[in-house]
Order: C-alpha cells, then structure tokens, then sequence
C-alpha cells in the first residue's frame, strides 16, 4: 500500500520540487555542512544542563512566548546599541528567514538573490508560494554596489536576501554593496551573516547600517560559530516595526523554554563559545595556503569553509574522499567543491586524504 507524492494533493508550485539534501553520511571525518566541529567545552555543558533542568521543572507550563530574557541577552552580546525590541530568534536562522518569507513574500511576491548563493533561499521562498530570482555576480562570485544595484532596481523585489561572507561561495561582501542595494529597492533587505564571527573582526558588520534603515535585518546564527547546530537557535536585529511583523506570522510558543534555556547558557559562555573561531579561522587558512600549494584554486573565503576550483571531476573526487572517510560537499558549481574547516587533526586529514588521490590521479 505505497503512494507516491503525484498521487496526494500537493500544492502545483510544489510538485517537481526537490527537498534541501546535504547527503547525511556517518564519517570519521564530516566537513561538508559548515558545522562548527569542536564540541562545547566541558564547562559550559555542564552550566547549560544546570539552566535546562531548572527550565524542566516548569516544563507543564508554555515557555516565555516573547522570550524576552533572551532577545536582551542576543541584544547585550551584538551591541552597537541594539536593545531587546530590536531582537528577534527562532529554531535555526532557518526558521527566522522563513518568519520573513511568511510576513514579506507569499504568492505573487518576488526574493532576490545573488547565485549561486545559500540553497534554501529559493526553497524558503517556495514554501511562501513567492517567486524567486537569482541575480548575477561578477568574477570571483564578487559584487560590485553599482552592478548589485541595478539589478535590484530591474527585479523590483519584495525580499533580498544578501548572504554576507557568502555561502557556499565564502565571498566577502562589501559594505557599500549593501548600503547600494538598500537605496535601490523598496522591498525588505535581510543581511545573512550566519558565518559573521570568522571574518576578520576590523570589518564592520551591516548592524552598523540598522539606524535610519526600517527596511533592513541582519540575520545571525548560533550554528557556526557557537557550535550549537543541534540546539537550533538563529536570530536577527532590525528596527521593533520589523520585528512586529514577524510576530505575525510566528507559530505561538516557537521557541521552547528548553532551547531558550540552552541559548541563554551558551550565551553567558560567549567568550568561551567564540575561543574556538580563532582556532577555525587558522585551520581555514592553512587550507587555503595548501590547497593552492596542491594545484587547487580556493576562493577567499571569510567564512569557516572554503570553496575551491581546479577540481577535474569534482563527482570522483569526492568519492574518493569518502572512501577515504573525509565528507565534503559537491555544491554543484562546476570543477569546484567546498570544505569546511575542522579542527587541526581534522584539517590535517582531509589536506593528506586530498593530496594522496592527487598522487594517484
Ligand atoms: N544561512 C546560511 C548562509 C547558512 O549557510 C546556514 C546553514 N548552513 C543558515 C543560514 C541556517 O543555519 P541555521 O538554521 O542552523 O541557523
């Protein structure tokens, strides 16, 4: 008694599409979706489960809807004079992108963004039934504001979606691309800067650009530079209007009184927490200067992963690695893959396991 997705009553806009897949594979070694792979330290566990079991014993009780404790701690640790009005966070900077596909996009709207950039945008964008438009960069995957900006004007959309350092690409992206943009365009303008904390910290972050700008939101993640992928936690700052209208379109209770908890705990450790980021960031270059010395062609990156071309059959060599136990990820962009910087035994076994198929091939 099998059905297949033709035979339900799917959404039209939905059918032929293909769900998000980084392949899950267990390997000694996974570089392939950006995780942070350092553990949290011992010590902050330990203070986290001390928050979560205090928040279990009002577990019969509906969380904090506006989790208030925790968007004035998100607001404390980003600065720049945001205050807890201006916060907002959900299950993954997934969910807070989605919150404003719900409130900014839906049927007949248009997201814009530069490809190829994050893949769940235009699936984010799907599920809203909004359309989605990929812009172009220029050499390097780089963008320029005068290049950015028109073609924003000419898409006229509701939504842009600005991934800044880029992913899978790793592309920087300047600060007056994104003050260009903002000016050419009337819908909201979201800034991605899920992988902020592994660029070089003279840069000024597009929260700088918040005041005077209601159209704007700069999004944020635990995920990467927390090490916090599994507890699901992402958030965002944009002037309390925008926030507003989020609001609207959450499901109530989204955030549980234990992820808040675990947020809460990770983010009194804030320092402990971003210890590891200088630690990626060395990994991250080592494997750039090798990479090169390896005949491959990395891209700058500022994130904690590394695109790199001059990869001849991009599908075997990927293979290889896995047969090897070292997982990267085939983004689909032609003579290319991308890796994510690990810890140093880590690095260090992909760089060998690369350099012993390059020997061979
Ligand atoms: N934005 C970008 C650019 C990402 O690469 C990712 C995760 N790979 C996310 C957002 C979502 O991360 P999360 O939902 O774990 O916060």
């Amino acid at each position: 008694m099998s059905a297949s997705l033709e035979d339900l009553p799917l959404r039209d806009d939905l059918r032929g599409k293909i769900p998000y897949g980084a392949p899950q594979a267990s390997v000694p070694i996974a570089l392939n979706v950006n995780e942070n792979t350092h553990p949290v330290p011992q010590e902050v566990a330990d203070d986290i489960l001390d928050g979560i079991a205090v928040a279990l014993r009002e577990i019969n009780r509906y969380p904090d809807r506006e989790f208030d404790t925790l968007r004035e701690a998100f607001a404390d640790y980003l600065g720049h004079g945001l205050t807890a009005q201006n916060m907002w966070a959900a299950n993954g900077s997934n969910e807070v992108l989605q919150h404003i596909m719900q409130a900014f996009g839906g049927p007949g709207r248009t997201v814009f963004g530069f490809g190829p950039t994050y893949s769940m945008y235009p699936l984010l964008a799907a599920g809203t039934g909004a359309g989605w438009v990929a812009g172009e960069r220029g050499h390097d995957f780089t963008l320029t504001p005068e290049f950015a900006a028109e073609q924003v004007a000419e898409a006229d959309p509701d939504i842009i979606l600005l991934c800044s350092p880029n992913n899978p690409t790793g592309t920087p992206l300047p600060i007056d691309v994104i003050e260009a943009v903002y000016e050419a365009s009337r819908g909201v303008v979201v800034v991605d800067e899920a992988y902020w904390e592994f660029a070089p910290h003279d840069q000024r972050s597009a929260l700088t650009l918040l005041h005077d700008r209601p159209r704007l939101a700069v999004s944020r993640t635990m995920s990467k530079a927390f090490a916090f992928a599994g507890a699901r936690v992402g958030y965002l700052a944009a002037n309390p209007a925008f926030i507003d209208a989020l609001r609207l379109v959450r499901l109530p209770y989204h955030l549980s009184s234990l992820t808040q908890a675990a947020a809460l705990g990770a983010l009194r450790h804030a320092d402990t927490m971003l210890a590891m980021v200088d630690d990626i960031v060395a990994q991250r270059d080592r494997m750039g200067a090798t990479l090169s010395a390896l005949g491959y062609e990395p891209y700058e990156s500022w994130t904690n992963f590394i695109l790199f071309g001059g990869v001849n059959d991009p599908a075997a060599t990927w293979r290889a690695l896995f047969e090897r136990g070292v997982l990267v990820r085939d983004v689909g962009l032609p003579g290319t893959l991308r890796v994510s910087a690990g810890t140093e035994d880590e690095t260090t076994a992909f760089l060998d396991q690369l350099a012993s198929i390059d020997s061979q091939a």
